[in-house]
C-alpha cells in the first residue's frame, strides 16, 4: 500500500482538527508554502476534511506574504527559498486578486527603525492585524490536534495576540510558559510550546513563533460569560471583524468559529 494511501486511511478515521467533522486529507498545520523546496521533513500534519482545507489555501498564500514582507524575516537569507516562492507565485495570472490587495494596502512613507534611524520614502504593507490573528487561530486549533490527538471540544474557543496585553493575569500565564522548551518544526522555521493552566486544565497558554522573530501568544479557553449571559469567545467575525458575542441557546452547543 502506498505511503499516500496509508495516510488517507488514517485520515479518514480521524475527525477533521478545524471542524470536527470526518477527515478525507491531512492537512499542513503550517502550509507548506512557508518553507523553502525541498521541503523539511518533520512539517506537522493533522487529519482535515476536503472543505477546510479547500477554504485555506487563500489564507495561508496571504499570510506567507504578509508575514515575508516583515523587515525583520525579509532580512533573513536563509529564507530567500521562500521568497523565490512566494515572487514566483505572485507573478501567476491566479494571484492577480492577491496582488491587487497588497498594492491596495501599500503606502509610501517615512518609517522609524527601533535603532532610532528614520528612513523616509519607504514602501509599507498596512497588513490586516485581525485577518492575520484569525489565520494564527486556525494555526493553534492545528496544532492543538497534533499535541492531543483530538480535535478542541466546542466548548472551547482560541484567542490569539501579538503579546501586548501585559495584565496581571497575562503576565502570570507567560511565567508558566517560562519552563516549556520550544519545540521547533519545519528546520526550526516555526516553533511553539505549551502548557496547561493549573487549575483549568482544559485551558492552556501558547506561544507561537514564525521564522524566528514573530512571536504570539495564544490561549484556548471556555468562553467567557458576561454579566448578561452573553458568551464572549474573543474571536473575531470574518465578515465584520467585530468580536463575536454568543448567547447561549438552550439545550444546544455553542456554535465553532
Ligand atoms: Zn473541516
Amino acid at each position: 500500500m502506498s505511503r499516500h494511501s496509508v495516510a488517507t486511511r488514517r485520515a479518514t478515521s480521524e475527525l477533521c482538527a478545524y471542524c470536527s467533522q470526518p477527515a478525507e486529507t491531512r492537512d499542513h498545520v503550517i502550509p507548506a508554502c512557508f518553507f523553502p523546496d525541498p521541503l523539511p521533513k518533520d512539517l506537522i500534519t493533522v487529519p482535515c476534511c476536503l472543505k477546510c482545507n479547500r477554504e485555506f489555501s487563500f489564507d495561508d498564500v496571504w499570510a506567507r506574504n504578509v508575514i515575508n514582507m516583515r523587515q525583520d524575516v525579509a532580512i533573513q537569507p536563509r529564507l530567500d527559498g521562500v521568497r523565490k516562492k512566494m515572487f514566483a507565485n505572485l507573478a501567476k495570472p491566479r494571484s492577480r486578486k492577491l496582488n491587487a490587495m497588497l498594492v491596495r494596502l501599500t503606502q509610501r512613507r517615512t518609517v522609524r527603525l527601533p535603532s532610532g534611524l528614520i528612513l523616509p520614502g519607504q514602501y509599507v504593507v498596512n497588513v490586516d492585524r485581525q485577518r492575520l490573528l484569525r489565520w494564527c487561530q486556525r494555526v493553534l486549533r492545528g496544532l492543538y490536534h497534533h499535541e492531543h490527538g483530538y480535535p478542541m471540544t466546542p466548548d472551547l474557543v482560541t484567542t490569539v495576540g501579538f503579546g501586548e496585553d501585559h495584565s496581571e493575569f497575562v503576565t502570570e500565564c507567560v511565567s508558566w510558559l517560562q519552563p516549556r522548551l520550544l519545540r521547533r518544526a519545519g528546520d526550526g522555521i516555526v516553533a511553539y510550546k505549551w502548557v496547561a493552566c493549573p487549575d483549568m486544565p482544559e485551558a492552556s497558554v501558547w506561544c507561537l513563533e514564525f521564522y524566528r522573530c514573530m512571536v504570539l501568544l495564544g490561549f484556548v479557553h471556555r468562553p467567557i460569560t458576561t454579566r448578561n449571559g452573553a458568551r464572549q469567545s474573543h474571536e473575531v467575525d470574518p465578515k465584520t471583524d467585530a468580536r463575536v458575542v454568543r448567547r447561549p441557546r438552550e439545550g444546544s452547543d455553542p456554535p465553532r468559529d
